[in-house]
């Protein structure tokens, strides 16, 4: 799985299953691929992908779909259906495919506010992110409402059978950071559905917002360090690299006695100029505070700053997330423990399977 994660796939069939994502943030230019069982986010839109050796035929009647690696057959897999809530639309007709999309198996996942004060200058904007071009190719609006994304929620749980949410969202402002975006939102659709949602956001300026978000309905958080290393921070993304470390580890440290151990998460993309062993000392601390460290491989994305820079090797991936799995271990921390988002998830990361 982690080699298919690192080299992408070609498809011979490109409408297989789910409508592959372009831009935006999370998982861009992937697939959902169901291997043995498990879901996973796998590049197909990448440079890396169009040279990858993985080609997936086309499915057969049943949707399955042979791999093959240097046209030997490894593996049968499957795409995720369409879900049925991309057949809808809001009375003032937008698609709802632009307000939320499936990820994974069972997961809705919104960018609520796809704008962000980092991405308005080249010199500021993270160099691994998309967020405005799903946006600027129309695929997606600029601000989801409460009420919308309450209506696609309901809609996508009573369909679908989605099983939580991710709510992520640009940064609009220097002070809550998105916080305040987040609850709305929250609120919003806890009063339409029952479904565990994970927020995501910058570390507010004012750890009050954790009583805040949690009281709006937000059962887990993310705050994502992205890339550890001080100096790796200012050249990949000099803007959010504004909001020191030690910020993030006061922020954690707060977050986890109001969400729990467990329940407080971090985005880590290996593979973007952090060694091996910054990565597992900083995965080390976090685990010690009760802060699952979810550490994805690094996907280059088409029309960003990085769109040439390579993906991690499969060992390089390797070397990190077998350690990682003992870390986590020992600290008590599960994948399967956590209520929502990424690391319940896992389809960004193989990391799953390196913990059990
Ligand atoms: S791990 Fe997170 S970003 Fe990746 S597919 Fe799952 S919910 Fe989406």
């Amino acid at each position: 799985m982690s080699e298919l994660q690192s080299l992408g796939l070609r498809l011979v069939d490109t409408t297989a299953g789910v409508a592959s994502r372009r831009g935006g943030a999370g998982p861009s230019d992937h697939k959902a691929v169901t291997v043995d069982g498990h879901t996973i986010m796998v590049p197909v839109h990448t440079s890396t992908a169009w040279s990858s050796p993985f080609v997936a035929q086309a499915p057969d009647a049943q949707g399955r779909s042979v791999i093959t690696r240097d046209a030997i057959p490894i593996a049968s897999v499957s795409f995720p259906r369409q879900p049925r809530f991309y057949g809808l639309q809001t009375l003032d007709g937008v698609p709802y495919s632009h307000i939320a999309t499936l990820h994974g198996a069972d997961v809705l996942a919104t960018t609520v506010l796809q704008t962000c004060i980092r991405y308005e200058s080249r010199k500021k904007t993270c160099q691994f992110c998309s967020i405005g071009q799903s946006l600027a190719a129309g695929r997606t609006i600029a601000h989801k409402t409460p009420q919308q994304l309450a209506e696609v929620a309901r809609m996508a749980v009573l369909l679908d059978g989605v099983k939580h949410m991710v709510l992520t969202t640009g940064t609009p402002n220097a002070t809550d950071r998105g916080a305040a975006i987040l609850c709305d939102s929250a609120r919003a659709i806890k009063a339409a559905v029952d479904l565990p949602i994970q927020g995501q956001c910058e570390p507010p300026d004012d750890d009050a917002w954790f009583a805040r978000m949690k009281a709006a309905g937000i059962d887990t958080l993310g705050m994502h360090l992205e890339v550890v290393t001080p100096a790796v921070r200012e050249r990949i993304m000099p803007g959010k690299a504004s909001v020191p470390i030690a910020r993030y580890l006061s922020a954690f440290e707060a977050a986890v006695q109001v969400f729990g151990r467990g329940q407080v998460s971090s985005y880590i993309l290996a593979g973007l100029g952090d060694s091996r062993e910054a990565i597992l000392d900083m995965s080390a601390r976090l685990a010690a505070l009760g802060v699952y460290p979810f550490v994805v491989p690094f996907v280059p994305i088409s029309g960003t700053p990085l769109e040439s820079h390579p993906a991690p090797s499969p060992e390089f991936m390797r070397s990190v997330l077998e350690p990682l799995g003992h870390i986590v271990r020992e600290a008590g921390l599960r994948s399967s423990d956590i209520k929502a988002g990424c690391g319940k998830c896992g389809a960004c990361s193989s990391m799953s399977v390196y913990e059990s």
